[in-house]
């Protein structure tokens, strides 16, 4: 039984930390002309309200992309801002991508989008909201969805993955899942979200990963202030295989604004 909802925590400094990464990625893989592939094992709904009741509940986004563009942290014409005003100026100036939507918003007409999400209201829900992009949606797990789409066709192209982390078997099943999947497509990008935990739960997961010296890998961490008063996330990390070049510059500019919250 799933019972995450990501509406809870769109737009957090998770959200920011993540949807930087990807949409500075994109940006710099579409730079030459070849199509892509972008696959995405836990997608969400694709598109979010932060004023719906549920995202003011929290003040999630408040203190995450808020805050991010009330103080300027970020220039407008990052990728993940640019697309951020082109996704409001159709969906108004409260709404916010989610991966998805980022990604369509970053890619080409010629880039195939493939995606997972297993809930079946948010299943729905993506389907909505990618209708008007090239996306193929899979109500599926995303594992075995990614473990059947790869070698993508085109074969450069970027997996996302990015848990709910419900399953705690999850923290085990990820470095082997990831290996498997680069020795089917040992060109692919492969990047995974993880929260940095009080308990230190994600440490094992990232020291099996460090383990398996996979090429170019990017590991890259920001801590931030809990959510709430004893949340047991304070900070989250990207963990990236065949990271593109340049990436670490812009991972640093992240660092750098990360510390100035
Ligand atoms: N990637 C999205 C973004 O950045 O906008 C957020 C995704 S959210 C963290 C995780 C999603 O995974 C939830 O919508 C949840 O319903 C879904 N999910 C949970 N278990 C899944 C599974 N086994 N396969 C596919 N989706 C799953």
């Amino acid at each position: 039984m799933l019972s995450y909802q990501h509406i809870y925590h769109a737009g957090n400094l998770a959200d920011v930390q993540k949807h930087a990464l990807l949409c500075a990625m994109l940006e710099y893989l579409t730079r030459k002309d070849k199509p892509l592939s972008y696959l995405e094992t836990h997608a969400g709904r694709g598109l979010y309200q932060l004023d719906a009741p549920e995202a003011v509940k929290t003040g999630e986004a408040a203190a995450g992309i808020d805050l991010i563009r009330a103080r300027g942290l970020l220039p407008d014409d990052h990728p993940y801002l640019a697309a951020l005003a082109r996704v409001r100026a159709v969906h108004g100036e409260r709404a916010y991508p989610g991966s998805p939507l980022l990604a369509a918003e970053c890619l080409r007409p010629q880039d195939r989008i493939t995606l997972a999400e297993l809930h079946p209201q948010e299943n729905a829900a993506l389907e909505y909201a990618m209708s008007a992009t090239q996306a193929r949606v899979f109500k599926q797990d995303g594992f075995a969805m990614a473990q059947a789409q790869t070698p993508p066709q085109p074969r450069r192209g970027v997996l996302l993955i990015d848990p709910s982390y419900e399953v705690k078997d999850d923290y085990d099943a990820i470095p082997k899942v990831i290996a498997k999947l680069h020795r089917k497509w040992n060109v692919g990008v492969i990047a995974l979200w993880y929260p940095l935990l009080t308990s230190g739960l994600h440490g094992q997961m990232l020291a099996e990963l460090e383990a398996q010296n996979l090429p170019k890998t990017l590991r890259h961490e920001v801590k931030f202030p809990p959510a709430r008063d004893g949340h047991r996330m304070i900070g989250s990390g990207m963990f990236i295989v065949n990271a593109p070049y340049g990436l670490e510059d812009e991972a640093a500019r992240l660092t750098k604004v990360f510390k100035a919250i």
